[in-house]
């Protein structure tokens, strides 16, 4: 069932988005050569504590930490460690937030110092995904609309779209219903209505979209080993259009098979 929400319960949602889009703007700035992404958890979680949240990952069917910090060929769901980032790699960053119940969630993918021009351009090519996807997100579409938005985009670059982790409906608990494929076709799945607020999180990969899971029982990494890229915003749908939650004004203007896939955090 996809709970839609009220007016007032929007605006309890705008204010997590915001703190956890002003923590991974915040993350973004620490990302250089040389850092460990065991820091980079740390810092998000001071942030998000002394904004007056909660790091909604942390203990999340037992995810160790605040952040899902996945460098290169990894996916999604990435472990923190003492890992440092090196020239030339790129990190996806996600990260949730609960605050006065209800919860933002968004991702980034960052270069790291010098990163060659088919990574960079993966990235790109993800984020305008997104924004195709985000584009969807209007009153009487469909959920199959956001999935053809991005798998159009993507597969027209020769990425591979991953089926495996999915965007999702958000509110009080991260993951709610509907479950949002990056992978679809127009006018199918749900009808989208006023008050729905997804996390829409295209996650794409520069070879197959065949994915595994690492030995710790979380890392999703690219079978074939090549880089892939995940950008997410937690948005709303209005009577104006899509709002969304977890982007930062400053940054703004700087820039069938459903019941049996996995979400992604
Ligand atoms: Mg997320
Ligand atoms: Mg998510």
């Amino acid at each position: 069932m996809i709970i839609g929400k009220s007016k007032k319960e929007l605006e309890k949602m705008r204010l997590s988005g915001q703190l956890v889009g002003q923590v991974l703007r915040e993350l973004k700035r620490m990302v250089v050569p040389g850092v460990m992404t065991l820091e980079l958890d740390m810092a998000a979680e001071r942030m998000i504590r002394d904004g007056g949240g909660a790091p909604t990952f942390k203990g999340y069917n037992g995810f160790p930490f605040s952040i899902c910090a996945s460098v290169n060929e990894e996916v999604v769901h990435g472990f923190p460690s003492a890992r440092k980032l090196k020239d030339g790699d790129i990190i996806s960053i996600d990260c949730g937030v609960t605050l006065d119940g209800f919860v933002g969630d968004t991702a980034k993918t960052i270069p790291v110092g010098r990163v060659r021009p088919e990574w960079l351009r993966l990235i790109e090519v993800t984020e305008e995904c997104l924004a195709r996807a985000i584009e969807q997100c209007r009153i009487g579409n469909h959920v199959g609309d956001i999935g053809w938005a991005v798998q159009q985009h993507a597969e027209r670059h020769g990425y591979g779209v991953v089926r495996d982790y999915v965007g999702h409906g958000v509110g009080r608990k991260m993951h709610e219903d509907p479950q949002i494929p990056n992978y679809g076709k127009p006018g199918t799945k749900e009808k989208i209505k006023a008050g729905y607020v997804f996390a829409v999180e295209p996650m794409i990969n520069l070879g197959t979209q065949e994915t595994k899971v690492l030995a710790d029982g979380w890392t999703v990494v690219t079978l074939d080993g090549q880089p892939s890229a995940h950008v997410e915003h937690t948005v709303a749908v209005a009577e104006e259009g899509p709002e969304l939650l977890t982007l930062i004004a400053e940054e703004a203007e700087a820039t069938t098979k459903q019941a049996e896939l996995a979400t992604s955090l």
